[in-house]
């Protein structure tokens, strides 16, 4: 079976492809370190050629009636979900996920935020503000041109949950993957163009950082929106502060997942296995700190253990695989050196290990402590870190002590506890009894370093537009001389 996945060219610019003049970028399948395309970067003028072409755009597509907008973003989701076969298994060769996973959480995640907001569109109305004879009135408008950037471990997904809300409200927006896994978003290009968007309304750049940092500071784009690591973040919003652009900053965690001594043990440990091994264990929201009370955590490992040997490491085009390679060597060794380091300080390996060629199998240490490197920077990768505790006045101070605020959540049948804990927890995004699942009608997104603005949910809207107040005057002007 032949593994290429050679795109007709690079880039997607104003309603076509058009190929890279930039630097070769090699796309490599991650479970056999095969080349399966080569695209080439965009240069800068193919940058300014796509804002350009944004631009344009934009003003035809923010002038169509929202509703017409709204069933354009519609036939896309349909093409989506009439593909999503043939777009997962690019996906799992983008990326090295399972295709097991790819099937029903990438493309589908990404067309049920198209279907949201393609439906929220028509919904959007300002608000009348009586004024006594005279009266105000407030429009909310779109910004216009939006850059996104995207991560490497939800590809199609990032691309969809920045595009839908962006689309939805009359901007245009300039898309530039990561380089590790640019085709997704070509495939988004070309179904946009199918369903009736019009050309320009959604472009793709290729590239790596220099790329995306050109975007930034592009005088057409008004809005930023990047999905990255925290110093991605960090210089990414400095740069947009110098235009005054808006942003959302979808960045990295290390996020506490708290078990107290009366969870439900089987419930707990299937969340700390979402939290910490799907994808791979490459995902932002990991609940990678699993706080233990002290009364069940023996019981925790024991039976986390007995359950991860049932992980099936392999092959990601195989149905059964549950357990994929990770995205690159580099990757690879960065993970294989903290779990090296994570034994040389003291913690305690319960299973996993440092893994062959590309896979590094679920690893759990316990009997970790709060300054170790696992235990305070994102591993991303399947590496979970048990700390244990007494109490719950000590473990919310624990779960806070940390730059980090993705993320959170906490295991107990107790009521009242599971609300004051989440209340007390610095976190954007928090479960009570579940790990990871996020539907779009939630906001998503993170406090603290963790991240700027909202996606997903009717919060995403305020992200995508701007408000216009608007003050009607009914009577004579009076002024002083
Ligand atoms: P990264 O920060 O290395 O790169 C992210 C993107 O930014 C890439 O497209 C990259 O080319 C681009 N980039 C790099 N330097 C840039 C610059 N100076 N200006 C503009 N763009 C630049 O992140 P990654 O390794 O691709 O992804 C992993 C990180 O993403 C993890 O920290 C993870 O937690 C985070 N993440 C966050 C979320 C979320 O929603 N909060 C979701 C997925 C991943």
């Amino acid at each position: 079976m032949s593994l290429s996945a050679q795109p007709k060219a690079s880039l997607f610019i104003d309603g076509e492809y058009v190929e890279g003049e930039g630097p070769e970028l090699a796309v490599l399948y991650p479970f056999t370190g095969e080349t399966i395309a080569t695209l080439r970067e965009a240069s800068p003028e193919q940058v300014e050629r796509a804002c350009a072409s944004a631009r344009r755009a934009q003003v035809e597509w923010a002038a169509m009636a929202p509703v017409e907008r709204g069933r354009i973003l519609s036939r896309a989701v349909r093409i989506i979900e009439e593909r999503n076969e043939e777009l997962a298994r690019l996906e799992t060769l983008d990326t090295g996920k399972p295709i097991q996973e790819t099937l029903v959480a990438d493309w589908p995640s990404g067309a049920e935020a198209l279907e949201y907001y393609a439906g929220l569109a028509a919904t959007v109305t300002g608000q009348m503000i009586p004024l006594g004879q005279d009266w105000a009135y407030t429009r909310r408008e779109p910004l216009g041109v939006c850059a996104g950037i995207g991560a490497w471990n939800y590809p199609s997904q990032i691309a969809c949950w920045k595009a839908a809300p962006a689309l939805a409200m009359g901007n245009s927006m300039v898309y530039k993957p990561s380089e590790e896994t640019p085709l997704g978003a070509l495939k988004l290009a070309e179904i946009f163009i199918e369903a009736g968007v019009p050309a320009g309304v959604y472009n793709v750049v290729q590239g790596r950082g220099q790329v995306g940092a050109s975007l930034v500071t592009n005088p057409d784009v008004a809005k930023v929106s990047l999905t990255g690591s925290v110093p991605t973040g960090r210089k990414v919003y400095t740069a947009a502060a110098e235009g005054m652009r808006h942003v959302t900053m979808e960045l990295g965690g290390k996020s506490p997942l708290i078990v107290f001594d009366d969870a439900n043990l089987e419930d707990a440990v299937s969340a700390a296995i979402l939290a910490n091994f799907y994808s791979s264990g490459q995902i932002c929201s990991n609940g990678t700190r699993v706080f233990l009370q002290e009364g069940i955590k023996q019981r925790f490992l024991d039976r986390l253990v007995e359950r991860v040997r049932n992980i099936r490491m392999g092959d990601p085009l195989d149905p059964d695989t549950n357990h994929g390679p990770m995205i690159n060597a580099a990757q690879t060794a960065k993970i294989r050196a903290m779990i090296e380091g994570a034994e040389a300080a003291g913690a305690r390996m319960v299973c996993g290990g440092t893994g062959e060629g590309a896979f590094i199998p679920p690893t759990v240490f316990a009997d970790a402590t709060d300054d170790m490197e696992i235990a305070r920077d994102e591993i991303f990768g399947p590496v979970m870190t048990t700390l244990s505790f007494f109490d719950e006045e000590e473990v919310v101070r624990r779960a806070n002590d940390t730059g980090f605020g993705l993320a959170a959540g906490v295991f107990t049948q107790d009521l009242t506890r599971a609300h004051r804990v989440i209340g007390n927890l610095q976190a954007g995004t928090c479960w009570i009894n579940t790990y990871n699942l996020t539907p779009v009608q939630m906001p998503f997104g993170g406090v603290k370093m963790s991240g700027v603005g909202r996606e997903n949910s009717a919060a995403a809207i305020e992200h995508y537009s701007q408000l216009k107040s608007v003050y009607v005057g009914m009577g004579g002007v009076d002024a002083p001389y």
